[in-house]
């Protein structure tokens, strides 16, 4: 048992993972005198219908149910989402031919497989809702320098030299986390030496609220679909391909692009900037050290190819806050390594597992393809008329089977 005043956090990244962890704990009936600190060094973006934000997530319903409980989900639905409830992925020439899948989210009896929502809108409602939390503090523009952890507490120094103490430390800030340098956490990772490039695209046939992957020799290409009826590109390419295309003409990319997708979606226009993206996975061995846990990109980064990436995050975000609460509630010292290794041991494995099946993946479609794509089409064709591997595959994806953190269970208002 330990004195349970004075009990602060401090989140570093005010990325959406970082800023669901805020909300969750804000709104946790735990420790009404919990402190929390965000620390980021850019502004937080706002969101404008108009504007265009090229960075959009495919969120699952477990997702949309820890924004839920984060108590921005109906703000975020209301603003802008666009559901998606089909999938079709293929490798050949036609995406309609034999050898594709094609997933509906009919054959679980759900109403979508999905939400595709924009990065901006998700950063701007959380934070909107913390701004009325008197026991939140958000400091933009700083960055951390350096992270003491003692018996106590966790010391951290800004790049200014301020100096403050806290509780326990969470690291939300991606994939290059600096806390997980300064705190030595090691990680394994490998260079795909691939770059993602992401753009918006209008096109002549409707996208019928359907997601499209075509796995090519390079890559995969996704066509998620946007409300506005546009469809966001995720186009996964060696990263010279990648730079190549990133500069090339609008004309001469789209003409690569309309090639690229088989015609899923007829005629392409070009309708927003493009944008790159390097791809690595990117695993840390350790989650935690005394008083400090790793979450999100911060943990592990996955190839985009499934769209899992968030989606690991905000269960991260759910399964910490849902731990530090419950030994916040039993009095003993959130910042306890032996509580921060419970976190640990509910999502290291399970992430762990994603990364590896996604690798898998990546890997499967890059062998070569006069030997190796017969043999993916007739994989792609017996999942297809397989409606238990088909369901299996949904409901796993829509993050509802196994185990979940109460934020990610079907919500009771
Ligand atoms: C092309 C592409 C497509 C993707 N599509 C999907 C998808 O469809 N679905 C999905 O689930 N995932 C997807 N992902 C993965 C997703 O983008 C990431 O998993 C997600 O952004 C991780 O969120 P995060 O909050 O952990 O990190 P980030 O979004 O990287 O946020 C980190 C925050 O920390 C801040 N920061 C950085 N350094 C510091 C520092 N030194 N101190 C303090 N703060 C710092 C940053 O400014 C930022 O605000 C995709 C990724 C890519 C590249």
């Amino acid at each position: 048992m330990s004195d349970t005043r004075d009990r602060s956090i401090t989140i570093v990244g005010a990325g959406p993972v970082g800023l669901t962890v805020a909300a969750l704990m804000a709104r946790s009936r735990a420790n009404p005198a919990l402190q929390i600190r965000i620390l980021e060094p850019r502004p937080i973006p706002t969101w404008k219908p108009a504007d265009t934000d090229l960075r959009v997530y495919a969120l699952s319903r477990a997702s949309q149910r820890i924004l839920e409980h984060a108590g921005v989900w109906d703000e975020i639905a209301a603003a802008m989402v666009s559901p998606y409830r089909a999938m079709r992925v293929w490798e050949g020439d036609d995406p309609f031919g034999s050898g594709s899948l094609y997933f509906d989210c009919a054959e679980i009896g759900e109403p979508d497989l999905g939400h595709i929502v924009e990065d901006r809108l998700i950063r701007d409602r959380l934070f909107s809702s913390l701004t009325d939390c008197s026991n939140v503090e958000l400091s933009v523009g700083v960055e951390v320098a350096a992270v003491r952890s003692g018996s106590r507490d966790v010391e951290i120094e800004t790049q200014t030299g301020e100096t403050f103490s806290s509780t326990v430390l969470v690291a939300a800030d991606g994939g290059a986390s600096t806390v997980r340098e300064l705190m030595s956490l090691p990680v394994t990772k490998a260079g795909y030496g691939q770059e993602a490039i992401v753009a918006h695209v209008e096109s002549s046939e409707p996208h019928r609220e359907t997601a499209w992957q075509r796995f090519l020799a390079d890559g995969p290409l996704a066509f998620l679909p946007l409300a506005d009826g546009r469809s966001s590109v995720v186009w996964s390419l060696s990263s010279s391909e990648a730079q190549r295309l990133a500069s090339a003409s609008e004309a001469d990319f789209i003409a690569e692009l309309s090639a690229a997708s088989g015609g899923a979606l007829g005629d392409l226009r070009a309708s927003s900037a493009r944008a790159g993206f390097p791809l690595q996975v990117l695993h840390a061995r350790h989650y935690c050290a005394p008083r400090v846990a790793l979450v999100g990109d911060a943990a592990h980064t996955i190839h985009p190819l499934a769209g899992q990436g968030m989606n690991l995050g905000l269960l991260d975000a759910a399964v910490l806050a849902d731990t530090l609460s419950e030994a916040i509630c039993r009095h003993e010292d959130p910042g306890d390594l032996r509580v921060l290794r419970r976190y640990e041991r509910q999502r290291k494995g399970a992430n762990l597992k994603t990364l590896l099946a996604m690798d898998a993946l990546h890997r499967l479609f890059r062998l070569p393809g006069p030997l190796f794509a017969p043999l993916r089409a007739a994989g792609l064709s017996a999942v297809d008329a397989s409606g238990f591997a088909k369901r299996r595959l949904m409901r796993e994806a829509l993050g509802i089977s196994g185990e979940l953190p109460r934020a990610a269970r079907r919500h009771v208002a």
